[in-house]
């Protein structure tokens, strides 16, 4: 398997540098992981302008950081949201109800218990996971105008879909500012932009769980595209000989074992492929075919415990690397 320079958690990287002189690129470290971004064409100030927004999204939508108005809202059970984090929590709302429950934005309490945020580790005694249950589920969100209450025990995360939305906010800003290309990398979300000066398709590397600094597959293909990853490697730790992983099944608490080590989801819009991917890994292979069967706007590549790779029909062209089974739409 071909070596790529794959970035920190990963999904994903690129075969295709920096070719060409127009390219400029550069990296920081925001929303928890590591971000490269690299454009074709555009003005000199792009990209610094490019972090300070990334920047701005991470400040508005951290769960952790004091001054960000979801944690105000956590911490006080009620705030007035600034516009863009109402329509976060609009579009979260609508992908929960989509997704069954599989994505869920008040998870936070569960992620919290697991020590997740703070780093410090542990494992929640079923008592106490069943007390924080009582208070996840979308019911205890109370909207009215830019005002929003939660219910006693209730707290929002946008850990799962706000890289997503970052990503989709910055391509459509370098587009209105006319940049020919680019490739935005945000851990296991990467979005692509247009076409690359001299033409050639963007080569995407989907990581190996075993091995996350290298490529188990590729995913070739030319224009705009969203391309996030959920996998149980890229987050998780291990006590008593048994590995806790960061995608938690809304139903149990637990960390969701549906079989499965990863899924990427390709999509026009990062904000649904990166809620789309966190629900697909918790529906697990049968039901998450189920859902790419009720829906028309992504296709996948699912990566099970037990080595197999499956990718709906729609992105099995742009799959290289590997041997999988091809999910098809119409059954029969
Ligand atoms: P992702 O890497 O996009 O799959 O998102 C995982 C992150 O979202 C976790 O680190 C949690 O902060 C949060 N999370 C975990 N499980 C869920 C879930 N079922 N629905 C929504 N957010 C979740
Ligand atoms: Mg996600």
């Amino acid at each position: 398997m071909k070596k790529l320079s794959v970035l920190f958690l990963l999904l994903a990287v690129l075969l295709s540098g920096c070719s060409t002189q127009e390219c400029r690129e550069t990296e920081l470290f925001a929303m928890d992981t590591l971000i490269e971004l690299r454009i074709w064409g555009g003005e000199e100030g792009e990209l610094s302008a490019l972090s300070q927004e990334l920047y701005r999204l991470a400040a508005l939508f951290s769960a952790t950081d004091e001054e960000s108005p979801v944690y105000q809202l956590n911490l006080l059970g009620e705030a007035s949201l600034p516009p863009e984090v109402l329509s976060l929590l609009r579009a979260s709302l609508s992908l929960c109800e989509l997704t069954g429950g599989a994505f869920d934005p008040t998870v936070y309490p569960l992620v919290k218990a697991w020590g997740f945020p703070s780093k410090a580790y542990r494992v929640p005694q079923s008592d106490e996971l069943a007390a924080l249950l009582t208070g996840v589920g979308t019911q205890h969100i109370h909207l009215d105008g830019s005002s929003v209450r939660l219910d006693a025990g209730c707290e929002l995360d946008f850990g799962a879909i706000a890289k997503g939305y970052a990503a989709e906010h910055c391509a459509a800003l370098l587009q209105e500012h006319g940049v020919q290309a680019a490739l935005l990398s945000l851990g296991g979300n990467v979005q692509t932009l247009g076409t690359k000066p001299d033409g050639s398709s963007w080569v995407i590397g989907i990581a190996d769980p075993d091995d996350p600094g290298s490529a188990i597959a590729t995913l070739t293909f030319t224009g705009s595209l969203a391309l996030v990853t959920s996998g149980s490697y890229q987050r998780a730790f291990t006590q008593d000989g048994v590995t806790y992983h960061h995608i938690l099944d809304p139903d149990t608490g637990l960390p969701a074992d549906s079989g499965l080590r990863s899924v990427t989801v390709i999509c026009d819009s990062a904000t649904r492929a990166d809620a789309y991917s966190t629900a697909l890994f918790v529906m697990g292979l049968s039901d998450g075919i189920e859902f790419y069967r009720q829906q028309d706007d992504f296709e996948a590549v699912f990566l099970t415990t037990q080595g197999e790779i499956y990718a709906t029909q729609g992105c099995a062209q742009m799959l290289g690397g590997c041997s999988f089974e091809i999910i098809v739409r119409e059954e029969g």
